[in-house]
């Protein structure tokens, strides 16, 4: 890596809430509704070009040509149609490719209500943390605004989406970013063991990291007990199959996406901070290779249900995405390598030992001892010619946290301290009777008792 040289650049994406008003939301949601629009005639008349013989047309430019005789949607611009029509003949190549490749893959042919509009370099304008949109010719021009500022500066950003989710507009700012210039060695090589407890653990020559998950379990624990409270609740008023959902109803199931998004968002968030530390400690060591215990087909078998649950809450691909694409802005390499055995082998003595239950490993054979999630990244750096240079994991090992531990205020620990009958229940909802301190929500069902401890918030982890 030559410091003269133009620096190698890479697309990252931010998605960015909007803060908008009542008529620029409304103009919003009427262009990702014209997109839909599109999408749903690109499917139907490639159906029907199907069902009188022709071939269908999946060539952009072709489809480009097709779009122009059709005429407008709404207040669509053609730039913005004409990405609805990229992303269509994106997805069917992605597919016939998977196809010819022999994997399972089908053509796009589903309709949805709202699709994304695009912006390419050129048809947008941003005015810090405003962003004018393409609309169509001779409608007023469409201002955002987003909700906080830019993590880019604005001559690195080449696209802009306008998207839904979970029944709020976000626009989605792709920028080309330099690879950033760290003093890296490529011979120092790093492991890191991707876990539940703790969703990384480093160790490097002579140092160590590692990132509570404390929060992050907290979270979906209380977000698990939360939507488990509300489904309770409105059972009774689904509606039968066949049956039109009320008004009510589609409010509840419209609060209930956002629920979830909104979790979603916060365990996707605490993760890559989680992955920013990991890389800010590699590059702080002059770590050049990280090397990763591939978690693939942990899922393959039956832990028993708390386990699989916890196993399939745990987003290890996003983990290892997360750690991925920062490591590499950082000018670090990312290797897998496969982990069996690496939490039950001894560093020291390198004899097979029991998997230890809590976060605690002994080794019955030599006097060794020492964190469990550390020492499986001591033997992952230790497959790839790493690890401390000392036996054993490292002294120095730096303790950090991914995520935010719910509030004290938050609603849904409410849920949690009546079910610990808790003198004093968080803030909220106040008790029904005064005197006795009882809560009105319902009794929340236990988990498995015992088994339940790595998703309960309140319990130490084990140092
Ligand atoms: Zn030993």
């Amino acid at each position: 890596m030559n410091g003269s040289a133009t620096p190698r650049l890479l697309h990252r994406t931010a998605t960015i809430r909007l803060r908008l008003t009542r008529r620029q939301t409304r103009r919003c949601y009427r262009l990702l509704r014209s997109a839909g629009d599109v999408w749903a005639w690109l499917l139907d008349s490639n159906r029907q070009r199907r069902q009188q013989g022709e071939p269908a047309i999946s060539n952009y430019q072709a489809l480009c040509r097709e779009l122009t005789r059709t005429g407008s949607f709404g207040e669509l611009s053609v730039a913005g149609a004409r990405s609805v029509l990229r992303r269509y003949s994106d997805a069917w190549f992605q597919a016939a490719k998977r196809r010819k490749a022999g994997l399972s893959a089908s053509f796009p042919r589903r309709k949805c209500s709202l699709v994304p509009v695009r912006c390419y370099h050129g048809t947008f304008t941003i005015q810090g943390q405003r962003v004018r949109l393409r609309v169509a010719r001779g409608q007023p021009e469409l201002w955002v605004r987003l909700a906080r500022p830019l993590p880019y500066p604005p001559e690195q950003v080449r696209a802009v989406t306008l998207l839904a989710d979970g029944g709020r507009l976000w626009l989605a700012v792709t920028a080309a970013v330099p690879v950033e210039h760290h003093d890296l060695d490529p011979m120092r090589v790093a492991g890191v063991d991707l876990g539940i407890i703790h969703p990384y653990a480093a160790v490097a020559e002579d140092g160590g990291l590692l990132v509570s998950g404390r929060a992050l379990r907290a979270e979906s624990y209380l977000h698990l007990v939360d939507q488990q409270a509300r489904q309770r609740k409105t059972a009774k008023r689904a509606p039968k199959p066949g049956q039109r959902g009320s008004r009510r109803w589609r409010r509840h199931r419209a609060r209930l996406r956002r629920v979830e998004a909104r979790h979603r968002r916060r365990v996707h968030q605490a993760q890559h901070q989680a992955a920013k530390q990991v890389v800010a400690f590699a590059a702080q060591q002059r770590v050049g290779t990280l090397v990763v215990g591939d978690p693939r087909g942990i899922t393959d078998r039956d832990a028993g249900r708390v386990q699989n649950w916890r196993l399939r809450q745990w987003r290890r691909t996003h983990l290892l995405q997360a750690l991925r694409d920062k490591a590499e802005l950082a000018g670090i390499v990312v290797r897998l390598v496969d982990e069996r055995g690496t939490s039950s082998t001894c560093p020291a003595c390198h004899r097979r030992v029991a998997k230890p239950n809590g976060r605690r490993f002994r080794c019955p054979h030599c006097t060794f001892f020492g964190h469990r999630d550390l020492v499986g990244a001591a033997n992952i750096a230790a497959k790839a010619g790493g690890g401390p240079t000392s036996t054993g994991v490292p002294v120095l090992v730096e303790h950090r946290r991914a995520g935010q531990v719910p509030a004290r205020r938050d609603r849904r620990r409410h849920l949690h301290d009546a079910r610990r009958r808790r003198s004093c229940p968080a803030s909220g909802h106040p008790p029904d009777n005064p005197a006795s301190g009882r809560c009105r929500s319902p009794r929340v069902p236990d988990l498995t008792p015992g088994e339940d401890h790595a998703a309960s918030p309140n319990r130490a982890d084990v140092a």
